[in-house]
């Protein structure tokens, strides 16, 4: 196996045991990038000279004996929406392409004290909204299962860095599925942890109410890794939140798994149906409880999640306004007015521009209350549901994914068919809770995700239940 192929716990054992060096896994990941990302286009950027620099100092702590982090020296791969000190961060619009951050997120913090070795930032719908990477400003990311095909958004690069060995692991934000379906369309696995578990600190914000950062990894236990790296209260995000996890081993024996009878219906890929129904049998053949449950307000998700994502977008995206940020057409304007107007019609696509309009329609004076708060009502309901499936049930297990990755293009012509590619991720969001995405087999010769949804901070859960999945694999 090469050493780009390594998971990031074999990568820390052969650190420890001296078979390589930091530097030499750095390398072989720089010659990985050489080599594919022209055509998978996964990176947007690459910080080599930093990125080689770390791992020499991974490399001389090794010399010295210290006892090393989990992820010291394991080279990662971050969102173009996460923000690195001095490293440019477009979230993937030509109105950020020249910004430079000046402060690094939380997350990063907590990996740069691991001495994790940062590869460089990839590439995303713009400002993270889409669900295929090709909104973004700066060129489509292919999937590597199959390059005439979308890696799934908006964390695309990400998960197409991942699976093509770009990168030991990613990190992506989750803010309607945008960690899960790229990692379900291309075969990897990828946790939208609790709402308030990891500081949104440094992450440019679409909907502050639904984002989460999480990791993309190679298997379960590397995304547990992660996980415990990055979580926890930070006090300069005011939402995160200190919750001790439990160990929360689970026995497939008596396992009690819901099955929503609601993400099962017409409109799935009959073959990625029988992926997922597949999966599910062998839980019960292992000796876990099924039962079917209901989440009726499902059917409310996507009108819910597009009025209030737009609705909290139009807000974070006033201040992209040609004066503070990035690209502004201030020399050839009139006025003030005419200043932000030129900016953001040119600097921002047009994707980015029907949300904020959208968003701007469902606050305005006249129909906030018949918009915006129904929605938030509706989002109670939906809450609601999950709280009552979790009184009978240890998990949900549920697609991601109606279908497999779609073909570039497809889509594009129209939004509420590329809209519809979340309906089985959203939900999640509007409840808070955490879930995951895990490959369980193929269909159309292409990767299938099984989603793990679980109760809050229930993530440990999730991972033990991931677990026996690989296990049965095995
Ligand atoms: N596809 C969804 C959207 O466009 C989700 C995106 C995300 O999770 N960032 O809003």
């Amino acid at each position: 196996m090469k050493l780009s192929q390594l998971n990031i716990n074999q990568l820390h054992q052969g650190l420890v045991k001296k078979e390589f060096s930091s530097r030499e896994i750095t390398k072989e990941f720089l010659k990985q990038i050489e080599k594919k990302n022209k055509e998978i286009f996964a990176y947007l950027s690459v910080h080599k000279e930093s990125a080689l620099a770390q791992a020499k100092k991974v490399d001389a702590l090794i010399a010295e004996k210290k006892e090393i982090p989990l992820l010291a020296g394991i080279p990662a791969a971050i969102k173009d929406i996460i923000m690195i000190e001095g490293e440019k961060c477009t979230a993937a619009s030509k109105i950020l392409a020249d910004y430079t951050a000046s402060f690094s997120a939380t997350v990063i913090k907590k990996l740069e004290d691991q001495g994790a070795v940062i590869l460089g930032k990839t590439n995303m719908d713009e400002f993270a909204m889409g669900s295929s990477t090709e909104n973004s400003a700066f060129g489509v990311t292919r999937n590597p299962c199959d390059p005439e095909r979308v890696p799934g958004g908006s964390s695309g690069g990400s998960a197409a860095a991942v699976a093509s060995d770009m990168c030991a692991y990613a990190l992506g934000s989750d803010t309607g599925g945008s960690i899960r379906l790229p990692a379900s369309f291309c075969g990897t696995v990828g946790l939208k942890p609790t709402y308030g578990k990891v500081s949104r600190y440094g992450l440019m914000a679409y909907a502050s109410s639904l984002d989460q950062i999480g990791p993309l990894t190679k298997t379960v236990a590397d995304a547990k890794i992660v996980y415990d790296a990055i979580k926890g209260k930070d006090p300069l995000d005011s939402t995160s939140v200190e919750v001790k996890d439990k160990e929360e081993k689970m026995d497939i024996k008596g396992l009690k798994i819901g099955v929503p009878k609601e993400y099962f219906v017409k409109g799935m890929d009959p073959e990625v149906e029988k992926v997922i129904r597949e999966t599910i049998k062998k839980y019960e053949k292992g000796g876990a409880i099924i039962e079917e449950i209901s989440l009726a307000g499902t059917t409310y998700a996507l009108p819910v999640y597009y009025i209030i994502a737009t609705s909290e977008a139009s807000s974070n995206l006033a201040r992209y306004d040609g004066i503070k940020y990035g690209f502004s057409k201030m020399k050839d304007s009139q006025n003030l007015l005419d200043v932000y107007l030129q900016s953001r019609e040119q600097g921002m696509g047009e994707e980015v521009r029907r949300r904020i309009m959208l968003g701007t329609y469902a606050l305005s004076a006249g129909y906030y209350d018949a918009y915006y708060i129904k929605a938030q009502k509706l989002r109670n309901i939906i809450k609601q549901d999950f709280a009552q499936a979790f009184a009978k049930v240890d998990v949900i297990l549920a697609p991601v994914s109606p279908t497999v990755a779609f073909k570039i293009g497809d889509k594009t012509a129209d939004p509420m068919s590329m809209y519809l590619a979340d309906i089985y991720t959203i939900s999640v969001n509007l409840a808070g809770l955490p879930a995951m995405s895990l490959p369980c087999g193929e269909a159309h010769d292409l990767p299938v995700g099984l989603q793990i949804i679980g109760p809050e901070f229930a993530e440990n859960k999730i991972f033990s239940v991931g677990q026996m999945l690989e296990d049965l694999k095995k």
